[in-house]
């Protein structure tokens, strides 16, 4: 089992620099459930090399409140230094310890070759790919007010439509290894009736891209209360041939690893009898 999902900071707490023993404590959590390895995947916004590179993409969005709202989130993201991180994980990796060094990437509309050129240089094992935004709106941001206003005007239908538009863009941008929390609009548990053409479209995006997806238990945590991706979804990764991790996207101590139980009884049903782990951005096949 992997929990290749790991943040180090608390939304809404200042990025602090990791240590060896923090990282540790991550380990030695993972390993009582059963874990053998950790991907440590901090979000690139979290940097302020993100800031220089990618600051000011949410201007193409028409609706000021939105654009307003994404500055203010990316002000109190963008303060920790990715070298720093990446010098920290490399030293875990070179204590021994069972961690590889990832980030959590998101999709940038129309900006992805400049994420490309932000990351080359550096040895990452892993790189997930998120979509955590449509246009400015970041719709997993439940309870605050602009984006809840922001569910309560768009049809669900076209948030899934909008959403599955930039997880192809990112798929075929090639830029990363793995799809976090594939069907994440279900985070508040609003979900289209029959969502068959987005599930299809996900697994043929990650597919065509080699990209892997992740099985994980964030979504147990949210509203939804159910894991990502949904068992349909799940089933059709199966039949595209699209490996998978497992992950539990603990943004501290106390969810590492969690639900792995859950996590093992999906990837059962869905006839997955191997996970994919990563180094140097290569996939290789570990027990579940
Ligand atoms: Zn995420
Ligand atoms: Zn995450």
């Amino acid at each position: 089992m992997l929990d290749y999902h790991l943040h180090l900071w608390p939304h809404g707490t200042r990025a602090s620099e990791p240590t060896l023993d923090e990282l540790a404590a991550y380990c030695e959590a993972a390993a009582a459930a059963g874990v053998t390895e950790l991907a440590l995947t901090e979000h690139l916004f979290r940097f302020v090399q993100a800031d220089g590179a990618l600051r000011g993409f949410w201007d193409d969005d028409p609706d000021p409140r939105l654009r307003t709202q994404l500055a203010g989130y990316w002000d109190d993201h963008a303060h920790a230094d990715l070298d720093v991180y990446v010098d920290a994980v490399l030293e875990a990796k070179a204590a021994g310890l069972p961690v590889v060094l990832g980030l959590e990437v998101d999709h940038y509309a129309g900006r992805m070759d400049r994420v490309a050129a932000l990351l080359d240089g550096y040895p990452f094992d892993v790189l997930l790919g998120s979509v955590h935004w449509i246009g400015a709106w970041g719709f997993d941001q439940l309870g605050d007010p602009a984006v809840e206003a922001e569910w309560d005007q768009r049809a669900i239908d076209d948030v899934w439509d909008a959403y599955t538009d930039a997880l192809e863009e990112l798929a075929a941008s090639g830029v990363c290894d793995v799809l976090a929390h594939p069907d994440l609009p279900k985070v508040g548990g609003r979900r289209p009736a029959v969502p068959d053409e987005w599930y299809d479209r996900m697994a043929d995006a990650a597919a065509a891209s080699g990209m892997a997806a992740e099985v994980s238990s964030a979504g147990c945590r949210k509203p939804v209360a159910e894991a990502y991706p949904a068992p349909a979804l799940l089933s059709r990764f199966r039949k595209a041939g699209v490996p998978v991790t497992t992950a539990s996207d603990a943004h501290g101590m106390a969810d590492v690893a969690s639900h792995g139980a859950e996590l093992r009884a999906l990837l059962a049903d869905a006839g997955y009898d191997s996970l994919v782990s990563f180094r140097a951005r290569r996939p290789a096949p570990v027990e579940v």
